[in-house]
């Protein structure tokens, strides 16, 4: 998932046509200062956390200033400090318009459907997820026409615009439409989009680019995203590794069993959050790679359940054994192994031999994991 900044997000908008406030970003609280005192940012005027997390207004992430030392210190409080656990490296700077209204509107990819869909409410600066069913308008647009006349015209009824705000919608939504068609978004989110007067201007962008289109998009490819570094080599080597909250790290093969195997431990107590999925891969040099990633998310306790159909339980042994060799002592971790299926009793001789035990009773090893996760026995 290819998540756009606000500030890319916002590139893209200019460049399709739609009205955004004027703004800059910056990396530093000099740059900031500097870029509201050479009037590129008009005051009054807001500075908001580039991070990709919503939610920026109720966590102070988003702050006024009406002087460049006003600006130069929100953008000091914000650069640097974490939100939602992401690092903020830059701000964006705008101008402070005076909203009348705050509506919502986005195109998304309805996957039931299997469709664009465009959603919009009245009830914008809120999150959507907050706000009733009825009170949000669903079209599902035929792509071969694209988004046409009547759509808009209802869209700006669900809105609640009349008078020159509908010109001012047609024009913004024929340019997000033809943005997220061209650019292979799979979301397209203004919230809020603000009535200033007799204008529309996008206040926030939310654009994520579709995955599977990422290689049709190199441009894209630079930006930070929300990968962790280690999730970055993985995608590398195409390894599919996952990380989140949790301490006992899981290989399994298969996103299937994975899956199962997280929802055993959780059912344990345990708190799984590093995912490596082994996939059809028996090949021991990628197992050794995927092995090491593993040892360097520092987990608590690892559980290797595999289950051999493509995948041989012997190969995926024997690059286990050769991952552990290379693990420094001081890196090491309890693992406990559990694989069944295709040439298991070979599998579990190689292992045994290093010392790993296989378990093959499923409740068994996932308690013992979770047992070793917390210390004990
Ligand atoms: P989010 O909370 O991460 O979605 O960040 P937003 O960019 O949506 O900003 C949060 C809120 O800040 C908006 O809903 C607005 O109420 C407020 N805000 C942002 N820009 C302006 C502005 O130019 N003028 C005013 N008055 N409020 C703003
Ligand atoms: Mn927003």
């Amino acid at each position: 998932m290819v998540k756009l900044t606000e500030g890319r997000g916002k590139e893209l908008f200019r460049k399709y046509g739609v009205a955004v406030p004027k703004g800059v970003v910056a990396g530093s609280a000099d740059d900031a200062a500097r870029a509201v005192a050479s009037g590129a940012v008009p005051l009054p005027c807001v500075i908001k956390a580039q991070v990709l997390a919503g939610g920026r207004g109720k966590g102070g992430a988003v702050r006024f200033a009406s002087t460049p030392e006003e600006a130069r210190a929100a953008a000091a409080a914000i650069l640097g400090s974490s939100f939602q656990g992401e690092t903020v490296r830059e701000v964006l700077l705008e101008e402070k318009v005076a909203i009348a209204r705050e509506l919502y509107l986005s195109f998304a990819l309805d996957r039931t459907a299997r469709l664009p869909i465009l959603m919009t409410s009245a009830r914008g600066g809120v999150e959507i997820e907050s706000v009733d069913d009825s009170e949000i308008e669903r079209q599902t647009i035929d792509p071969f026409p694209g988004l046409v006349a009547y759509e808009r015209r209802r869209a700006a009824r669900s809105l609640g615009l009349t008078g020159p705000l509908v010109g001012e919608l047609d024009r913004l939504l024929t340019g997000l439409y033809r943005l997220f068609d061209d650019e292979d978004a799979e979301l397209v989110e203004v919230n809020p989009l603000a009535v200033v007067g007799d204008r529309l201007l996008a206040l926030d962008a939310k654009v994520i680019i579709e995955d599977d289109a990422a290689f049709r998009h190199p441009e894209f490819a630079a930006v930070h995203d929300d990968r962790t570094p280690l999730e970055e080599i993985a995608r590398e080597k195409e390894i599919a590794f996952v990380q989140l909250e949790g301490n006992i790290g899981v290989i399994a093969n298969g996103a299937g069993l994975t899956m199962a195997t997280l929802d055993v431990l959780k059912e344990f107590g345990g708190a799984p959050g590093i995912f490596l999925d082994l996939g059809g891969t028996d090949d021991p040099k990628k197992v050794t790679e995927a092995f090491l990633l593993m040892a360097q998310a520092k987990p608590k306790a690892v559980f290797l359940n595999i289950f051999g159909g493509v995948t041989r339980c012997d190969t995926v042994a024997r690059g286990l054994v050769t991952a552990l060799g290379s693990v420094a002592p001081s890196e090491r971790f309890p693992l406990v192994a559990r694989i069944r299926g295709n040439n298991e009793a070979e599998g579990i001789a190689i292992l045994r031999a290093a010392g790993v035990t296989s378990v093959p009773d499923l409740k068994a090893s996932a308690q013992a994991v979770v047992a070793a996760a917390r210390g004990g026995p």
